[in-house]
């Protein structure tokens, strides 16, 4: 049995962010080549800290979604999964026996040799008789003075791309180092160019630096005066939302350090959660703001304030992501990255079989349900504010200065609006929903949402009344 991690940023602010990753972990799921692919983010849930909690068995490869080696490739992941290594991820990766699970840690998709294949791919979609007669090439990264590796990335691809002579001539630009992409016009020769963005997805850069800065205004853009004649310019995609991105990462998997054995077997304590959620359900039961119902061989979900509304009247959802993307938003329309503030939007019911109730959980309430199980079993040990302070890096570090008072402040506004009882400042649990207490929820350290909300509290930029979120 084997578990697939894809590890997203994710945002407090928008769902966006997230969508790429599900993307990824549907195709993956589509070739049946894992037990289960979950997702995991550093700004929403399961967060970094919770997912490989969640994770169904003991065998466990955790790939990051990023387009290069950086900060949360290097630290923030490994650092927030307890992989006890930081710094650059050797080839091979990192493995890792945690908490009796074995996990394998890889470079980022970006970094893999493969995706060269998809840049072409990607070339060829908006040029398919690109010659070497007549066509360049430019590889265009974002470049960062920060971290060195992003910018190698896309030379090795530049370079792997002009030894295989497919281009007249391959160039690697960028935004925000030299060689910058404006000066295009007066180092690439060939009459026609393809541009290929070497981004992990469609947003700002792609949609208006790069056709700013290349004076592009739209896929294919004439040139007539160049300082080389008429050239024409054909703008593809970014390599990060193509389809074979998913072959990339199941390469990845493959060359993880130790894959391709036996797998490993049921995690023990994520399977007894699973079977004691299931007790409930098939008796009926109420999960924070969720109210389970069994159903002649399935399951109904729906939001317990709509108990008892004819099923006419609500929009039926048949599969885990139809759940997903309902619970995802508030009513108002507003981004959910913290799933146990009371805000589940209402009007839906969802009818599910067991294997289906189960992955639509972990949309619902990501790790939830093996946290309450754990506490339950007294084994979700609390880490307390200071500790998770502490651990804090870059423009995090501040809120190692706030006070018990700022941070008290801070929870009263952002977490009374939450299901779960804040074990990290010292509550009690002393009845979970498992025991029939629907809001019986843990908490066993403050989330990403409340760091950054404590950040803002000490940065003075949370405002007088302290409530620069609403919920
Ligand atoms: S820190 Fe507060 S808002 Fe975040 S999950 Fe815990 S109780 Fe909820």
């Amino acid at each position: 049995m084997r578990s697939l991690v894809l590890i997203g940023h994710g945002s407090h602010l928008n769902g966006e962010s997230a969508v790429a990753v599900y993307r990824y972990a549907e195709l993956i799921r589509q070739r049946g080549l894992f037990d289960e692919v979950i997702e995991g983010y550093w700004k929403e849930e399961p967060s970094l800290r919770q997912v490989l909690r969640t994770t169904a068995s003991t065998d466990v490869t955790v790939i990051p979604m990023f387009i290069s080696e950086g900060y949360f490739t290097e630290t923030v992941i490994p650092r927030e999964m307890g992989l006890g290594h930081q710094g650059p991820v050797p080839p091979e990766g990192v493995a890792r026996v945690i908490g009796g699970r074995t996990v394998r840690y890889t470079l980022p998709y970006g970094v893999h040799p493969s995706m060269t294949d998809v840049i072409l791919a990607r070339a060829r979609e908006v040029l398919p008789d690109a010659s070497p007669e007549d066509t360049a090439l430019i590889v265009l990264g974002h470049g960062t003075t920060r971290n060195e590796n992003s910018n190698k990335i896309v030379y090795q691809n530049a370079d792997r791309i002009r030894e295989s002579g497919q281009f007249a001539e391959v160039q690697a630009l960028f935004l925000d180092e030299d060689p910058k992409v404006g000066t295009w016009p007066e180092t690439v020769r060939s009459p026609r160019v393809v541009v290929v963005p070497f981004f992990a997805s469609e947003g700002w850069h792609t949609l208006e630096t790069i056709p700013e800065d290349m004076g592009l205004t739209g896929t294919v853009t004439d040139f007539p005066d160049n300082p080389h004649g008429h050239q024409q310019v054909f703008y593809a995609k970014p390599v990060g939302t193509h389809a074979a991105v998913a072959d990339v990462i199941l390469h990845l998997a493959e060359e993880a350090s130790g894959a391709g054995g036996p797998g490993g077997d049921t995690e023990r304590g994520h399977e007894a959660a699973w079977q004691a959620f299931l007790k409930g359900a098939r008796a009926g039961l109420r999960i924070g703001e969720v109210l389970v119902t069994p159903e002649l061989g399935v399951f109904e979900l729906r939001n317990a304030l709509d108990e008892g509304r004819p099923g006419g009247e609500l929009t039926t959802l048949v599969t885990p992501e139809g759940v997903r993307d309902q619970v995802r938003f508030t009513d108002g329309g507003e981004h959910r990255p913290v799933h146990t503030l009371r805000n589940l939007p209402r009007g839906w019911r969802a009818v599910l079989s067991e294997a289906d109730l189960r992955r639509a959980m972990h949309y619902v309430y990501p790790a939830v349900i093996e946290e309450t199980y754990a506490h339950d079993c007294h084994a979700l040990r609390p880490t307390p504010w200071a500790t998770t302070a502490r651990r804090q890096t870059g423009i995090y570090a501040k809120v190692q200065k706030a006070t018990p008072a700022q941070v008290e402040h801070v929870a009263q506004d952002v977490c009374t609006g939450c299901l779960r009882t804040r074990l990290w400042a010292g509550q009690r649990l002393t009845h979970s929903f498992l025991d029939g207490v629907p809001g019986g929820i843990p908490c066993a350290e403050a989330c990403t949402f409340v760091v950054a909300e404590v950040r803002e509290e000490v940065s003075g930029k949370r405002g007088g009344g302290g409530h620069s979120h609403s919920h």
